[in-house]
């Protein structure tokens, strides 16, 4: 995982750093919370460690900016000294997903961490996605085209759901095949065929094909409001 922390105490910094690094994540720190908040807009974390008090920006002030300026939903694990009920109220209120009071051993900090992660990765991948006129629900696997629902094999269903994740932007190819096959004797011609039944089953739906062919390099799921 690739994980933050921002913790203005050097020494809980420190430990943190190692025990994390050593346990094979990617581990990036912040001192104070306006380079915490930059660090955690600017990159990308699977999970955030906070500490509350922070100089400049406390991490209740940053948690919220996260979530309700920027809308960044990483997974926030809030390190603290204070251990009152308010305070963890607080904490949640803000957005934090969990907290941690000091001291706290290390290895919970990372059992933790873990288990915000797979829980966030849940979600991700149970969140029903919407683009224009599109609507796919994974869990039931059910996708509405302009009012109508359309039937798809699992294949076309893939490579639907992986264009959804980012409307607007040009799969190529490669990837559609790596993240929507598992069978590595798959080649472009199945590809071609299982797009081919995938367009003519929307347009039949809703009267309009909504995915591009990019010549030479892949295929777009077209959207109006971009992303
Ligand atoms: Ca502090």
């Amino acid at each position: 995982m690739h994980i933050l922390i921002i913790e203005d105490d050097l020494a809980i910094a420190a430990n943190l750093y190692d025990f994390l690094e050593s346990c094979g994540h990617n581990v990036d720190a912040a001192a104070d919370g306006v380079t915490g908040l930059h660090l955690a807009v600017t990159q990308r974390f699977d999970g955030i460690l906070l500490d509350i008090g922070l100089p400049g920006l406390s991490g209740l002030e940053l948690c919220r900016k996260l979530r309700q300026k920027s809308q960044i939903d990483t997974p926030v694990l809030m390190l603290t000294a204070r251990d009152t009920l308010e305070d963890k109220l607080a904490g949640f209120e803000y957005g934090a997903d969990d907290y941690l009071v000091k001291p706290f051993a290390l290895k919970e900090v990372e059992a933790r961490l873990n288990a915000l992660h797979k829980r966030h990765c849940g979600k991700v991948a149970n969140r029903i996605l919407e683009v224009d006129d599109l609507t796919f629900d994974p869990k039931t696997l059910s996708i509405i085209f302009v009012d109508q629902n359309v039937k798809l094999p699992p294949k076309c269903i893939r490579l639907l759901a992986l264009m959804m994740s980012e409307p607007g932007r040009v799969f190529s190819r490669q990837e559609l095949e790596t993240e929507a096959w598992d069978d590595a004797q798959e080649n472009s011609d199945t590809l071609r065929s299982h797009m081919y039944v995938l367009r003519r089953a929307l347009a039949k739906a809703g009267g309009y094909d909504p995915i591009e062919t990019i010549h030479g390099i892949g295929y777009c799921l077209i959207s109006r409001v971009q992303a």
